[in-house]
């Protein structure tokens, strides 16, 4: 609530314009989600009257954010044009930060990879001028607009001011102002998530879980951690900790964990990945008890699960087993996730192309 002080006039233009951008954000991600549609399919999807339609579309394509890209019969055989995003004007930038390492991608909105870096840096030792070096160094050459940077970290950060806070084993990004810090560098939007959810993502928008509405993404390597997507939305929680899927108990005499509790998933599971002999079977056990769990509170079309863990594929059908012998989630489909090690980067482009297509005002300025 805003308290005193505005002039009215003001106050009417700026809710017009949030109403429009409300708008035009609806047209985009329809144009994103069925890549080709004619005017009436956009009205038709979106709500809003053919008219109004009719003017945004207008404005995004004079922007050249839209442009008209072919001709589509109707049922009476009469023909209509076409509209669709320039998806392939405008770049996103990925960054994944991980311990031991940096990947940069630059792609186009729809995720495919143009530019790729890929560096070893000691966890204690992550220099962030090096790293805008890299991102200024990508982007210099290419005429295209970037809409945004979007970052993947080891979590827990804190989502509301963009720092990450206390990640175990990765000492040099305590309490850096990311998001800040990066925004600085060149004037873009950034969008900061746990590392966990940046592959959710891209799992969900370009992988596995494409054309998914609500899913889990459960990843499993140096670390186990989750992403949620409900109804087309990424779930964060009221505090942002939804989906600690790592810190689920499966066993009660189990070492203590860094969260205070004994028995932890990713402290039961993460020593037996490690083991020269791993036990896949046991491993995909104790997965199976928290995807289960899982399964009974969020209720979700399909589970995925990817990682950097090795021999994955055999855990996640063992998994696959597991979960479908427990009647009630007979219908909770478990895959493995298709994107490979390029995972986590190509989600943090797609949060960057997230966050343009709900608030597009590099678009439409
Ligand atoms: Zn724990």
């Amino acid at each position: 609530m805003t308290i005193g002080g505005e002039a009215s006039e003001p106050r009417i233009k700026s809710s017009l314009s949030r109403l429009k951008q409300r708008n035009v954000a609806k047209i985009m991600h329809a144009l994103y989600t069925h890549r080709q549609l004619t005017l009436a399919e956009v009205s038709s999807l979106v709500g809003l009257k053919r008219a109004t339609v009719a003017v945004l579309l207008g404005e995004l394509v004079a922007g050249k954010v839209a442009q008209e890209n072919g001709v589509s019969q109707d049922t009476g055989g009469r023909h209509a044009r076409t509209f669709g995003l320039a998806t392939a004007a405008f770049r996103a930038v990925g960054v994944n930060l991980y311990r031991g390492g940096v990947q940069v991608a630059v792609t186009d909105l729809m995720g495919n990879i143009l530019k790729f870096s890929e560096y070893p840096v000691a966890p204690s030792d992550l220099d962030l001028d090096a790293l805008k070096e890299t991102i200024a160094t990508m982007v210099a050459m290419d005429p295209e607009p970037v809409v945004g940077i979007g970052v993947g970290v080891p979590g827990p950060i804190d989502l509301r001011t963009g720092m990450v806070l206390n990640p175990p084993n990765f000492v040099s990004m305590h309490g850096v102002e990311l998001r800040t810090t990066m925004a600085n560098w060149f004037g873009l939007p950034v969008v900061l998530d746990d590392d966990a959810r940046t592959r959710a993502v891209a799992e969900w928008m370009l992988g596995s879980g494409r054309g998914h509405h609500d899913l889990v993404y459960v990843s499993v390597g140096a670390g186990i951690g989750s992403g949620i997507i409900i109804h087309d939305q990424i779930y964060y929680g009221v505090h942002g900790l939804a989906g600690q899927v790592g810190h689920v108990t499966v066993d009660p005499e189990g070492a203590r964990c860094s969260c205070g509790n004994v028995g932890c998933l990713e402290v039961v599971v993460v020593p037996l990945l490690r083991s020269p002999t791993p036990d896949h079977r046991r491993i995909a056990e104790l997965l199976s008890q928290a995807i289960i769990a899982v399964g009974l509170f969020i209720d979700p079309e399909l589970v995925i699960i990817g990682g950097d863990a090795p021999r994955l594929e055999l855990v996640v059908s063992i998994v696959a087993e597991e979960v479908s012998r427990y009647a009630p989630f007979a219908k909770m489909d478990v895959r493995a996730g298709v994107l490979g090690k390029n995972t986590a980067v190509l989600g943090a482009a797609m949060i960057a192309v997230g966050q343009f297509l709900n608030d597009p005002k590099v678009a439409m300025s």
